[in-house]
C-alpha cells in the first residue's frame, strides 16, 4: 500500500497523500495546497498509482487556483490591522463610514433599519436580525469599497426577503449587478 505518491507535473514534484479507506470509489481532494487521494483498501498500488496520473490536469489546476487564493488571503491579510491596534479615532471613523454607506444605500433601496453595530467577528461579513438590527464585519472597512458595498447591499435586502431565495438576490442584483463576481472575491478573504 502507497502511503504517497510523487506526482511530476511539468518538472515540478507533487506528493499526492494516499488515505485508504471502506470507501468504494476512488477520489482526490485539495485541501489548504496538500493533495489527498482517497483510495478503497482493496485497490492495487497500480491501480491507485494510475488513478492519481488520469488526473494530473485536474490537479494541477485545483493548485493553480489554490495559488491564487492563497496569493489573495497574504494581499487582504497584509490589510487588515487587528482591532487591537486601531487607535479609538480610527474605530470612530470605521463606525461612521459604516453607518453613512448603510444610510445612503437604505434610502436608495427603500429600506428601513434598526442600528448599526460594527464587530469583530470571525465567521462572517454580516447579518441581519429579524428586528432589523444589523451587523458588519469591521475587517470590510479595509477591503475594496465594492466589496463593503456588497455585504451592505445584501444586508439591507433581507429587510425585504428574510432568506436566500432567487427574489432576494434579485433585489441584491438591482443594485449590485456584479455582486456574483463580488461574493467570489470576498470568499477568497480569509477571516
Ligand atoms: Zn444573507
Amino acid at each position: 500500500m502507497l502511503d504517497k505518491y510523487n506526482l511530476y507535473l511539468n518538472e515540478k514534484c507533487i506528493e499526492v497523500e494516499v488515505v485508504y479507506s471502506k470507501r468504494k470509489t476512488l477520489g482526490l481532494e485539495i485541501k489548504e495546497g496538500r493533495v489527498k487521494a482517497r483510495i478503497p483498501e482493496r485497490v492495487s498500488d497500480k491501480r491507485a498509482s494510475s488513478f492519481i496520473e488520469e488526473h494530473s490536469d485536474w490537479i494541477e489546476k485545483g493548485l493553480e487556483k489554490w495559488e491564487r487564493v492563497a496569493k489573495e488571503r497574504e494581499k487582504s491579510d497584509f490589510r487588515i490591522p487587528s482591532p487591537d491596534c486601531l487607535s479609538p479615532g480610527e474605530i470612530e471613523n470605521i463606525k461612521n463610514t459604516f453607518a453613512r454607506r448603510v444610510e445612503y444605500f437604505a434610502e436608495v433601496m427603500g429600506v428601513t433599519y434598526a442600528r448599526v453595530t460594527i464587530r469583530n467577528q470571525k465567521t462572517r461579513w454580516g447579518s441581519c436580525s429579524s428586528k432589523g438590527n444589523l451587523n458588519f464585519n469591521y475587517k470590510l472597512f479595509f477591503l475594496e469599497t465594492e466589496l463593503m458595498e456588497y455585504v451592505i447591499i445584501h444586508e439591507l435586502a433581507h429587510r425585504v426577503h428574510m432568506n436566500h431565495s432567487k427574489e432576494f438576490w434579485n433585489l441584491v442584483g438591482t443594485y449590485c449587478p456584479d455582486y456574483k463576481e463580488r461574493r467570489k472575491r470576498l470568499k477568497a478573504v480569509k477571516f
